[in-house]
């Protein structure tokens, strides 16, 4: 079965094809680093991860860049208010979120481009001007720079709406007026003193890129004019991803993305995420309550990227259960005696590998992990599963993981103690001291030390035997 998957574009499931065979050419939107990234926005990444890694289980190579946004409006805001320099800023949150793509076992892209390195800004720069040359864009009086929606007929095609409507009826805000449509958006914005010391030479005068080109620069700079995947949160479609479009095909003359990938957006019990709300969740917070990242990963990867998710604490107890049954299932195998290796190997065929080749239907995939593990549990309790099935399994699950990426750590902590260590936050959060040093006692009874430290909860395996 070729790979099939959901085009936003046309609205359609289709076999993909790369431009070029064998090699995959992919851009997935990275975070703005003005802060922690949220668990809505792993869920993006780890869908994008589940995406490379099929892909690369089929046997293409994969190009991958994740730009990271290092200058817009948020992360000057939060240079600004606390008085550093930009650079100073976003520093702490690149290396964050890097340790995070670790901690959830997201393979690293190819290429991690910063907006602000001086060949992207050139490279920016290089485009604005030639979409002014070519009248698809122009200077307003402050030295602003926009795209001109009307020059461009396909605008509107990702989003599926009509530019028309754009224009009738919506006022124009008074902070625009120099657009000549409502719709044409910032390439370039002309420095104001909001914006410090965070500024840009360029032939409109000092200012800064808009979000929207930095991200067209980028990809193209890296990847080239014609990419194979173009993937993102839903959010992103419009106008984001629009923009994107506009500015790319008018500079290049060719097709900039041949199938564009949205996630739905995770919701948090029921409703939107939001730092008001209570129900904001970074995966610092989660590790703090004594998830792993492991079970992280299950919980946001277990519900088809098209669907939505709805994150809540139950859905992580069942990640951890079904982790659980995997490991159980694997050392059972493991250590089943050994036998002969060649005799008796076992058809373990490809249903997991066409169930993610259909769109990445996720939870078909996993129905047939735990058809598998149902099926050859009870082989084991018979005591009829020969060795050499048990090494053609061990096999198989080799190649799931290398998709997934759900496999135990060696030394890992099990989960027993994550639940403990879970209690053992909330005892203190109510401020339960001696429930808190119970539990304490009660972890290290199963060979872990935990220390409180001002991130949170932290593990040591209890040094073992004699002393
Ligand atoms: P940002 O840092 O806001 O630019 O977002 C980085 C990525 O996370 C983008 O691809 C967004 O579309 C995606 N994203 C943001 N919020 C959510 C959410 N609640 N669920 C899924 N993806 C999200
Ligand atoms: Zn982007």
């Amino acid at each position: 079965m070729p790979l099939r998957f959901f085009n936003t574009l046309t609205r359609q499931v289709e076999d993909f094809m790369p431009r070029e065979a064998g090699k995959v050419r992919l851009y997935t939107c990275g975070p703005t680093v003005y802060n922690f990234a949220h668990i809505g926005n792993f869920r993006a990444y780890i869908f994008e991860d589940l995406l490379q890694r099929h892909l690369e289980y089929r046997g293409l190579k994969v190009d991958r860049v994740m730009n990271l946004t290092d200058v817009d409006d948020k992360t000057i805001r939060g240079c600004r208010a606390c008085g550093m320099a930009l650079a100073d800023f976003t520093a702490p949150f690149k290396k964050a979120f890097f340790e995070d793509l670790d901690t959830l076992r997201i393979k690293r892209a190819d290429h991690f481009p910063e907006a602000t390195a001086p060949e992207h800004i050139t490279r920016m720069i290089g485009m604005i001007s030639t979409l002014i040359e070519k009248g698809h864009a122009y200077r307003a009086e402050d030295g602003s720079v926009y795209f001109r929606i009307r020059s461009f007929a396909d605008y509107g095609k990702l989003a599926h709406f009509n530019p028309e409507e754009l224009r009738d009826g919506v006022r124009v805000r008074n902070d625009e007026y120099e657009k000549e449509n409502v719709g044409d958006f910032a390439l370039w914005k002309a420095w104001d003193e909001a914006d410090g010391d965070v500024g840009w030479e360029s032939p409109w005068g000092r200012g800064r890129p808009g979000w929207h080109i930095e991200c067209s620069a980028m990809a193209t700079g890296i990847l080239g004019p014609e990419l194979d995947i173009h993937c993102g949160g839903e959010d992103n479609i419009f106008p984001h991803h629009e923009a994107e479009i506009a500015q790319s095909e008018c500079v290049t003359g060719k097709k900039f993305v041949r199938l564009w990938m949205h996630c739905r957006h995770l919701q948090v019990e029921g409703s939107k995420m939001a730092k008001s709300a209570g129900n904001f969740f970074t995966l610092r917070d989660l590790m703090e309550k004594g998830w792993s990242g492991r079970e992280v990963r299950y919980a946001l990867i277990s519900v088809k990227y098209r669907e939505p998710l709805n994150f809540t604490f139950e859905g992580l107890a069942a990640a951890r259960s079904a982790l659980q049954r995997l490991d159980e299932w694997t050392t059972r195998l493991q250590e089943l005696p050994k036998g002969a290796s060649g005799e008796n190997l076992m058809e373990t065929g490809d249903a997991f590998g066409e169930a993610l080749d259909d769109d990445l239907n996720i939870s078909a995939a996993l129905a047939v992990i735990f058809d598998m593990i149902r099926t050859t549990n009870r082989r084991m309790d018979e005591g009829t599963l020969t060795p050499g099935e048990a090494i053609s399994l061990l096999k198989w699950v080799k190649g799931v993981n290398a998709v997934l990426g759900f496999e135990a750590e060696a030394g890992a902590v099990p989960a027993v103690v994550g639940e403990l260590l879970a209690r053992r936050a909330e005892a203190r959060a109510a401020k339960e001291w001696k429930l808190s040093d119970t539990i304490r006692d009660e972890i290290l009874a199963t060979g872990w030390i935990v220390k409180d430290t001002k991130e949170g909860q932290k593990l040591t395996p209890a040094p073992r035997g004699g002393a």
